[in-house]
């Protein structure tokens, strides 16, 4: 049949229920497991069978058994009570029901535009591959939480990123399922007039058409795009299939879509937005379209740049290559070559504001890098970690020549997850008997996590004992249905159903099989693995679990490899590696296992984030120093692999890496798992639990994130735009033509500097610094000339003062014995900077 349109039917709902379709609508389920009960008593079958999508449940429930439940005194009750919360969260801050955050907090907070690639909210929407989608995903929980005036901007994949499958030989194939959007959580995005939100954006020389969906969670919306309509060719409506699919030609469309089309988005539905937060390179085209519409509006292309970037943060999460994207020239002719005309500006203007130049094929090509872009077309930007802050500064520190990496302006924000979300429902009702009633709207609240402590052993214990067991079950019953699959003997079958042991310590390793990440770091010594596992007094076992992008064939043999050991003899029913990690998958490991494992290659893991959904759950992390392990880790909640270093040999930090793992297994975690107090209970392992509690809950809570982008960025960032943007653009047309005459000039700049240093001091004496300037035509209160000491690991940056005639001195008492290296400098100074090194214009004598 050719489809020319589909409709959903949602059952007729009883009375007393008939509030389940909005609640099916609403995400807020996502995080409230309660929520969710009630979706899974209509049919706990189905409820599996469509990864837990109320939504599809519903429609396929028949009336009966909805007028049957309608006469259930438990499921009224139940359906009562969560309905009540549900009406207290999303009401919470109107008419006198108690303020949200954002209100009592940041009542000036302007209201925000989020954009992302990427969004995972829930298994059910697998519209991301990693841990950016998720954060992503939280990220947006928490702004609704917090009560923030906020939308998100994303792309509604039809096929998702992909399903995974492992063959027979343990090597991963790829499904691409074709979502059925009429069964899905959305609802098309309706603009002022009652119609569905359309918009058009030109890729290639072709105009694309997509339409808009809603996907409300909490209170705050996600407007996510899709080129799947009949108006499009065949061709263009796969552009939105899948989620880093395909080549870079089909990456450089998808982020046309989303930047442009984004923001055609949110004007199309008269969505307000002040502040605009780039998650990550892939949505800096959004800065096109912000450009554009200045330029329409009258503005010359440098003040419209000034005023688009001054409301704009840039968020970066990786340092690896392959999540920085870079396109060539001729790539970006095809796909962009109309903006310049439309921006009023050059193809040479433009991409110079993108230009990295990169080393392919032993030829040095200028490139197109989607983080450069993103860093001039921001005001404010930055890393996810403090330690990926640093690395990102050093990484950029080129767009800034002569700059010390440390003034590079990238700062960072350490990346957090969503409670709630991870949190076992177990854990909730634990939680609840020690922490105060409105405990979960203060998750960041350090103080307030103390009270775990007042939870007894023997409840925590039988709480963890009651997690694990189910976790096992899951792995037991997936185990089983890939093995039936993939045509495995029923012995074979039998045995996965045997497979792990609730009394045995059990680690979990999971997230995305980046070659970076070693998920095959375990294995290095085989033998002295086996010697572990296998101890008949002190048994451990493992769980993995992970996909690799579809093209990342060594991704794929670590897959097979640790496919292979979980089939040897030696390992079978000790190693686990499960098929399709998702956010499923995620919560019933976090929740269930002991220890959660991270051994990334330092400092590739900018944050990482499913170490903290495990300390929530009480498994504590056992990582590498890298990313948010380098803050979390105080020595009391979990253990550390390795040294805090750099490696010039990789090999070298594998070999220590993994010894540095055997060694704290044998001889700190496993004597500590096993250990039993005189009560029985093991009080010294509880006491880890406990604190990896009590410390990630409220520090690596995302509601602590997102305060940190409000207060951080979001705050000064609309501060600044509304000043840029002030009488007509005033200070932006007067950055904007200042920057680019200031620039013409600096070259013609010249600076001479004399010192007059003995070759030892007496700490307290003087140094005497002078500078001869030739300005260029540049005014002495544009220029800030500074005598800059190094010492150690400090700089000191000295503002030198100026006599007139290009003259500037200045007198530094030198405090502390030592080194100290002297050296003067310009950079151009105008108050409206958003930092010093703004223009990226240095002078050295
Ligand atoms: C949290 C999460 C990730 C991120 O894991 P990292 O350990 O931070 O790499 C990836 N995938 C899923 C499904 C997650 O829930």
């Amino acid at each position: 049949m050719n489809v020319i349109g589909k409709v959903t039917v949602l059952p007729r709902l009883p009375k007393p229920l008939e509030r389940l379709e909005e609640l099916a609508y609403n995400l807020y389920w996502a995080w409230t497991p309660r929520a969710q009960a009630l979706y899974r008593a209509l049919d706990a079958a189905n409820w599996e069978r469509f990864q837990h999508n109320p939504v599809q449940t519903l429609l396929e429930t028949p009336s009966a058994r909805l007028e049957a439940l309608s006469a259930d005194p438990d499921y009224l009750a139940d359906y009562r009570e969560v309905m009540a919360e549900f009406d207290a969260y999303m009401n919470k801050g109107k008419s006198g029901k108690g303020d949200v955050w954002a209100a009592k907090a940041a009542p000036d907070l302007k209201p925000v535009a989020y954009f992302s690639m990427e969004y995972g909210f829930h298994e059910s929407l697998p519209i991301y591959s990693g841990g950016l989608g998720v954060l992503a995903g939280d990220h947006c929980k928490s702004a609704s939480d917090l009560g923030l005036p906020f939308t998100a901007v994303g792309m509604l994949f039809h096929q998702g990123y992909f399903r995974q499958l492992f063959n027979k030989d343990g090597w991963q194939e790829e499904a691409y399922d074709e979502l059925n959007l009429t069964t899905l959580p959305i609802r098309p995005a309706l603009t002022s007039s009652g119609e569905t939100a359309r918009i058009s954006v030109r890729v290639g020389g072709r105009d694309v058409v997509m339409q808009v969906w809603n996907l409300q969670v909490g209170r705050i919306r996600v407007l996510l795009l899709d080129a799947n309509v009949p108006d499009n060719s065949e061709e263009d409506r796969k552009l939105t299939a899948r989620l880093y699919g395909g080549n870079q030609e089909l990456r450089i469309q998808q982020y046309v879509l989303l930047g442009v089309g984004g923001i055609r988005a949110l004007r199309a539905l008269d969505i307000p937005a002040s502040v605009y937060h780039m998650n990550e390179g892939h949505a800096a085209l959004m800065g096109l379209e912000r450009v554009r519409e200045y330029v329409a509006q009258g503005l010359d292309f440098r003040t419209a740049l000034e005023a688009s970037a001054s409301s704009t943060l840039f968020t970066t999460h990786t340092p690896v290559a392959a999540g920085n994207d870079a396109f060539a020239y001729d790539l970006m002719d095809r796909y962009i070559g109309e903006w310049p005309a439309q921006l009023a500006t050059s193809r040479d203007e433009l991409y110079s504001l993108a230009r990295q130049d990169q080393n392919w094929d032993n030829h040095l090509v200028p490139t197109f890098s989607m983080t450069v872009f993103a860093l001039r077309m921001s005001r404010m930007a930055n890393g996810v970690s403090e330690l990926h802050g640093e690395v990102s500064r050093g990484l950029w520190n080129f767009l800034y020549e002569g700059a010390d990496p440390e003034e590079v302006p990238i700062g960072h924000v350490t990346n957090g997850a969503h409670n709630l979300t991870f949190l076992a429902q177990q854990y909730r009702d634990l939680f609840s008997t020690v922490l105060p009633a409105d405990w979960t709207e203060r998750l960041e609240d350090k103080q307030m996590w103390d009270d775990i402590n007042r939870v007894p052993d023997a409840q925590l214990s039988a709480t963890q004992h009651e997690l694990k067991e189910e976790m096992i079950a899951f792995v037991r019953a997936r185990s089983q249905e890939q093995l039936r699959r993939t045509g495995a003997t029923a012995a074979e079958v039998a045995a996965a159903g045997e497979a792990l042991s609730a009394d045995a310590l059990t680690i979990g390793f999971a997230r995305r099989f980046a070659t970076y990440k070693r998920a095959t770091l375990l294995f290095r010594d085989r033998e002295r693995l086996s010697r572990i596992v296998n101890d008949p007094a002190r048994p451990v076992q493992f769980v993995f679990a992970g996909k690799a992008h579809p093209a990342d064939n060594p991704g794929k043999a670590f897959i097979q490899e640790i496919y292979k050991i979980s089939r040897d003899p030696e390992f079978a029913g000790k190693i686990v590696i499960l098929e399709n990690y998702d956010m499923n998958v995620a919560r019933h490991l976090v929740q269930g296992v002991d220890i959660w494992l991270n051994n990334p290659r330092r400092p590739l893991e900018a944050s990482g984030t499913s170490g903290m959904k495990a300390s929530f759950n009480g498994a504590p992390n056992f990582s590498v120093l890298d990313g948010w392990w380098r803050e979390g880790y105080d020595g009391t909640n979990g253990w550390p692999i390795g040294e805090e270093r750099e490696y010039i040999d990789l090999n070298v930090q594998d070999d220590a890496d993994a010894f540095s793992m055997y060694e704290k297994l044998e001889h700190t975690i496993v004597p500590l798992y096993y250990g039993k107090d005189a009560q029985g209970q093991n009080h010294g392992w509880l006491g880890v639990v406990r604190r990896a509690i009590i410390t990630v809950s409220p520090e690596f809570s995302m509601q602590r994130q997102v305060i940190d982008y409000v207060q951080k960025y979001y705050l000064p960032l609309g501060t600044r735009a509304a000043k840029i943007d002030a009488n007509n653009f005033e200070k932006a047309r007067a950055l904007g033509g200042w920057k680019s005459w200031v620039s013409q000039q600096w070259q013609h700049v010249q600076i001479h500097a004399t010192t007059q240093l003995p070759a030892t001091v007496q700490p307290g004496e003087e140094v005497k610094v002078s500078a001869q300037v030739t300005p260029a035509g540049i005014q002495e209160s544009e220029l800030r000339v500074e005598a800059v000491l190094k010492h150690g690991e400090q700089t000191l940056h000295v503002p030198m003062t100026s006599s007139g005639g290009g003259q500037y001195q200045v007198s530094i008492p030198l405090t502390d014995s030592g080194l100290y290296s002297v050296g003067v400098r310009a950079t151009p100074y105008s108050p409206d900077l958003s930092n010093p090194l703004e223009l990226g214009l240095i002078k050295w004598a």
